[in-house]
C-alpha cells in the first residue's frame, strides 16, 4: 500500500474512529452499568433484609412439630423461619443481638462491623481489607420487650470486580475486532477504488507515451467512482477524435497552402532567371498578387474554421430575430450581382431561433455568395426564410452551374472543390462553415441540385 493513498488513510480513520468509539463505549458502560449494578444491589440488600424481619419471633416455649430453627435466648426461644436468607448471591444477612453478638447468619465483616453501631433502615458504607461493602441494619420488635438486629452485607467491590472482568475481556476482542474491520475496509476500499487506480496508471501510459489509445477498465457496478471512469474514457474519446481532426485538418491546410506557394515561387523563379521586359515583370507580379490573395482568404478561412471546430462553446447562441438578420444580411449581399441580375429576397417575418447572430451571418453570406460565384451572368438568386411546423425554413436558390449528384455530399467536406467551378475563386471551406454553423444551431441541411439548372440549400431550424 502507497503511503499516503486513500485505502490506507481509510483503514487508519477507521481504527481512529473505532477506537474512539469503543472508548466511549468503554466509559459509559462502566459508568452507567456500575451505577445500575450498585443500584440492584443496594434494593437487592435491602430487600433480602426486610424479607427476614419477617422470619423471627421470640417464644417462651419451643413449638413442637415444625421446621424452625429454635436458638435459646433470654428466658425464652427465638424461632427462625427456615427461609431465613442467610447468604444470597452476594447478599449476606446476619441476626444480632442488641449488644452486637451474632445470634445466627453470616457476615463477611463479623469482625470489622463488630463495633459499629445499628442504625434503623440506614444504608451505610464501610472500608474493609481495601474494599467497599454496603450495610443495611433493621430492628425487629420479637414481643416481650425483645428488641433484635438484622444486618444485611453487600461487597460494592465484588461487583465492580464482576465487571471490571467483564470490562478487560473486551480490552483483549475489541483491538482484534478494530484490526479485523481497518482490514475489511481497505479490501473494500481497494475493489471500489481500483477505477482509479488504473485511471492513474492510464494517465501516466498516456503522458509517457503521448499516444492516447489506451482507456481505464470500468466494471460493471454503476456507481459514482465507475461513472467517473466512464466519463474519463469518453472525456478520452473526445480528446482523440479532436487530435486526430486536427491533425488531418493542418496536413490538409498545409497541402492547400502549398499550391499557391508553388506557384508564386515558380513564377519569381522563372522571372529572375533572366533580364524580362516591364510587361513580363508586371504579369509575374499579378501571378503573385493573385496567389497572395487566395492565400489570404486561405488563411482566413482555415482560422474562422478551426475556431469553429475545436470550440463551438466560443459562440454563445441566444433568443434572436432570424427574420431581421436574414432580410438584413441579404440587402448588403446585392452587390455581389451585376446589373442585369435577379436577386428576390422573401422573408416571412417574426421568425425567432436560438442562434449566434456573427455565425448567421456568415452561413447566409456564404449560400449567397456561392449562389452569384457559381451562376452564369445574369444571376437568378432567391433569398427565403418562413415557417413549417416546429421548424424555420432558410433557403438559397439560384439557377447557376448546378451540382453533380456524385457531388453532393463531397462538397461539405473541407477543401473540396467540384472540378466544374475551378475558374470561380475559392477555398473549399465555405460549406465546411456552413455544416459546421448549422449543426451548432441544431439545424439540418438539404441540397437540391441539377447540372445545368441549379441549386437550392434548405437549413432546417429548431424553432424555440
Ligand atoms: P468554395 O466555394 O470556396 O470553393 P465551398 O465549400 O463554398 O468552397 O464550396 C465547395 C464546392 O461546392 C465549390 O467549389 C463548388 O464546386 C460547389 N458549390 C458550392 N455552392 C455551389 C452552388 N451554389 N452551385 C454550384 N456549385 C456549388
Amino acid at each position: 500500500m502507497k503511503k499516503g493513498s486513500i485505502r490506507l488513510r481509510l483503514a487508519i480513520g477507521m481504527i481512529i474512529i473505532m477506537s474512539l468509539m469503543a472508548l466511549l463505549s468503554f466509559l459509559l458502560v462502566f459508568y452507567i452499568g456500575g451505577q445500575a449494578l450498585r443500584g440492584t444491589s443496594r434494593d437487592f440488600l435491602i430487600d433480602a433484609v426486610e424479607k427476614n424481619v419477617a422470619m423471627i419471633r421470640f417464644l417462651p416455649e419451643m413449638d413442637d412439630g415444625d421446621d424452625n430453627i429454635y436458638i435459646a435466648y433470654h428466658q425464652g426461644f427465638l424461632e427462625i423461619d427456615t427461609d431465613f436468607l442467610q447468604a444470597m448471591g452476594e447478599v449476606y444477612a446476619g441476626l444480632y443481638s442488641p449488644e452486637g453478638s451474632l445470634l445466627y447468619g453470616e457476615n463477611p465483616l463479623a469482625k470489622q462491623s463488630q463495633t459499629e453501631d445499628f442504625l434503623e433502615s440506614k444504608l451505610w458504607q464501610i472500608q474493609a481489607d481495601g474494599a467497599s461493602y454496603m450495610v443495611y441494619d433493621r430492628k425487629i420488635n420479637c414481643g416481650d420487650g425483645e428488641v433484635l438486629w438484622i444486618r444485611g452485607v453487600v461487597s460494592e467491590s465484588e461487583i465492580l470486580g464482576q465487571m471490571n472482568r467483564m470490562m478487560s475481556a473486551s480490552l483483549y476482542i475489541l483491538p482484534l475486532l478494530i484490526i479485523f474491520g481497518a482490514l475489511i475496509i481497505s479490501a473494500l476500499a481497494s475493489r471500489f477504488l481500483q477505477p482509479l487506480q488504473s485511471m492513474e496508471e492510464t494517465v501516466r501510459h498516456i503522458s509517457q507515451s503521448g499516444v492516447l489509445k489506451e482507456r481505464v477498465r470500468v466494471p460493471d457496478r454503476g456507481d459514482e467512482i465507475t461513472s467517473l471512469a466512464g466519463s474519463f474514457n469518453s472525456m478520452l474519446n473526445q480528446l482523440e477524435e479532436s487530435f486526430e481532426r486536427e491533425r488531418r485538418f493542418t496536413s490538409d491546410a498545409s497541402h492547400e497552402l502549398r499550391t499557391p506557394v508553388t506557384v508564386m515561387l515558380a513564377q519569381t523563379e522563372y522571372t529572375l532567371e533572366a533580364e524580362r521586359s516591364p510587361e513580363a515583370y508586371r504579369e509575374a507580379l499579378q501571378v503573385v498578387q493573385h496567389q497572395g490573395r487566395r492565400m489570404k482568404r486561405l488563411i482566413g478561412d482555415m482560422l474562422d474554421y478551426s475556431r469553429m471546430d475545436l470550440s463551438a462553446e466560443r459562440y454563445p447562441l441566444t433568443l434572436l430575430d432570424l427574420s431581421e438578420l436574414v432580410q438584413e444580411t441579404a440587402q448588403t449581399l446585392e452587390s455581389l450581382g451585376d446589373e442585369e441580375a435577379r436577386y428576390e429576397i422573401h422573408v416571412e417575418e417574426n421568425i425567432r431561433i436560438m442562434g449566434n447572430e456573427d455565425l448567421l451571418v456568415r452561413l447566409v453570406m456564404n449560400l449567397v455568395s456561392n449562389a452569384f460565384r457559381y451562376s452564369e451572368a445574369p444571376a437568378r438568386v432567391t433569398v427565403g426564410l418562413r415557417r413549417r411546423g416546429q421548424e424555420a425554413l432558410l433557403w438559397v436558390e439560384d439557377h447557376g452551374i448546378g451540382i453533380p449528384e456524385e457531388e453532393q455530399e463531397k462538397i461539405f467536406e473541407r477543401f473540396y472543390r467540384s472540378d466544374n467551378s475551378r475558374s470561380a475563386e475559392g477555398t473549399g471551406l465555405g460549406l465546411s462553415l456552413v455544416k459546421k454553423i448549422s449543426e451548432i444551431h441544431n439545424g439540418k441541411i438539404e441540397l437540391e441540385s441539377a447540372v445545368g439548372e441549379g441549386s437550392c440549400f434548405t437549413i432546417h431550424f429548431p424553432l424555440v
